[in-house]
C-alpha cells in the first residue's frame, strides 16, 4: 500500500538519534536548543519553541495571547486540534466557511466578527499558504490577532517570504506524516516576545528559574517539551526539508499535468505567489461523482493507494455541533468532493507514474 505521505528516515537521521541518546542530558538538553534556534534561522523568525506535538503548541499559543471567554474565527477545514485547543482554553470557536481551495474565505471573515473576537486560526490546507495579506490586514482593521496553524506547510512561501513568519504566531507539527517529522513533535514560530515568553511557560509549568535552586512559579503549566533525541532527529530532517519539498512539487506537477482538464475531477492549482509544501495531493470529484465517492475510495484502495480524505469537517463532529449558526456549504461541497492521493518524498517518479495509471484506469471505468 503506497500512503497518501511517508516519513522519509535515512542513516543521517538514524545516526543523530543515536549520537543524542549516547549523551548526558535525553531531554531538554543542547539538541532542543540547537534545533530552534536552527529553525528560527530557517523561517526568519526572532523566536521559535518546540513542543511534544502541534496540539500541546496550539494549546499554549492559545494560551498565551488569552482566548478564555472569547470567541475565535477559524476553519472547519482542518483536523480537529485547531478547535480542540480552543475549547481546552474556553473559547468559543465560530466556523468561517472556506473557498474552493481549502483555506478559509478571508472574505467571510469580517462579518463574524464581534466585540468579543480575540483572533483568527487559518490552516494552510494541503500545504498552500491562506491570502496572507488580505487576513493581515483584516486582524489590523479589527484589532485581533491572526495566528497560523501551518502544520502543513512547513517549507512553504508566500511572495518569497516562509511561512512562519507572515502571522503573530504560528504551529507547525513533526507527526510522522508531515513536512519533516520528530516522531511526535511541534513547533511554535513568533516574532512577539510576549507570546513567546508565555508559550514557553505554559510549555514548562509555569517555572521561572532564578539562581542557583531558586525558581519560582507565577501561573501553572504542564510538561509538553520535546525531548533531545527528538529534536537531534528534527535537526537532522530540517536539512532535507527542501529536497523533499522539490520531490513532491516534482511529482504533483507531474500529477498537474496527467490530471488537468480530466472529466471526472479537478485538481488544486498553485498561484504563482504562494509555493506549496504540498503536503497533501487533493483530487475533488466532480459533483455527478459525489455519491460513487465510498466506491471510488474503495477501488482506490483496493488498488494499493493509500487514500485518504482530509478531513470530515470539524463542524460536522457531534462535539462541534453546538457551535455551528449557519450552514457552511463551501466547507460541505469540499467533504462531497476531496480524496488525497500519494505523494511524498519517498515516491519515484516510476510510483508517481503507476499511481496516476491506477486512478486514471479507475475513472475509465466508472
Ligand atoms: C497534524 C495537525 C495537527 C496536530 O499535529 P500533532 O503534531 O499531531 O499534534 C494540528 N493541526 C493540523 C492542521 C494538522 O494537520
Amino acid at each position: 500500500m503506497n500512503p497518501y505521505s511517508r516519513q522519509s528516515i535515512n542513516q543521517d537521521d538514524i545516526q543523530a538519534v543515536i549520537e543524542a541518546l549516547q549523551s548526558d542530558l535525553i531531554t531538554q538538553g543542547k539538541q532542543v536548543e540547537a534545533f530552534e534556534q536552527e529553525l528560527a534561522q530557517y523561517l526568519g523568525v526572532k523566536y521559535a519553541l518546540v513542543f511534544n506535538s502541534a496540539t500541546s503548541a496550539l494549546f499554549s499559543v492559545y494560551r498565551a495571547i488569552g482566548v478564555q471567554d472569547c470567541e475565535v474565527i477559524t476553519t472547519p477545514l482542518s483536523f480537529v486540534a485547531t478547535s480542540n485547543m480552543l475549547l481546552e482554553n474556553g473559547a468559543r470557536p465560530v466556523f468561517c466557511d472556506i473557498k474552493i481551495d481549502g483555506n478559509i474565505d478571508e472574505k467571510k471573515i469580517p462579518s463574524l466578527i464581534t466585540s468579543k473576537t480575540k483572533a483568527i486560526v487559518s490552516v494552510d490546507y494541503a500545504g498552500k499558504s491562506v491570502e496572507v495579506e488580505e487576513i493581515q490586514r483584516i486582524a489590523k482593521d479589527y484589532g485581533v490577532m491572526f495566528i497560523s496553524d501551518s502544520s502543513h506547510s512547513m517549507g512553504g512561501e508566500y511572495r518569497g517570504k516562509k511561512i512562519g513568519n507572515l502571522a503573530d504566531a504560528s504551529v507547525f507539527s513533526f507527526h510522522a506524516l508531515k513536512p519533516i517529522t520528530t516522531g511526535e513533535g511541534g513547533a511554535l514560530a513568533t516574532n512577539c516576545e510576549e507570546i513567546y515568553q508565555k508559550a514557553r511557560l505554559v510549555r514548562s509549568h509555569g517555572v521561572i528559574k532564578k539562581a542557583l535552586w531558586n525558581s519560582d512559579v507565577l501561573q501553572s503549566g504542564f510538561n509538553f517539551r520535546m525531548n533531545d533525541f527528538s529534536a537531534s532527529l528534527g535537526r537532522s530532517q530540517l536539512k532535507r526539508l527542501d529536497l523533499f519539498i522539490a520531490q513532491r512539487e516534482k511529482i504533483a506537477q507531474y500529477y498537474d499535468q496527467i490530471f488537468a482538464n480530466h472529466p471526472c475531477f479537478d485538481i488544486l492549482l498553485i498561484p504563482s505567489h504562494i509555493k506549496s509544501s504540498r503536503h497533501l495531493y487533493p483530487i475533488f470529484l466532480k459533483q455527478k461523482y459525489w455519491c460513487a465517492k465510498e466506491s471510488i475510495f474503495s477501488l482506490m484502495q483496493k488498488s494499493g493507494l493509500g487514500v485518504q480524505v482530509h478531513y470530515k469537517p470539524i463542524h460536522l463532529l457531534s462535539l462541534y455541533r453546538p457551535f455551528v449558526q449557519s450552514p457552511l456549504y463551501n466547507t460541505e461541497r469540499f467533504y462531497n468532493a476531496e480524496i488525497s492521493i500519494p505523494c511524498h518524498q519517498m515516491m519515484s517518479m516510476e510510483d508517481a507514474q503507476k499511481t496516476a495509471e491506477v486512478i486514471l484506469e479507475i475513472f475509465s471505468k466508472i
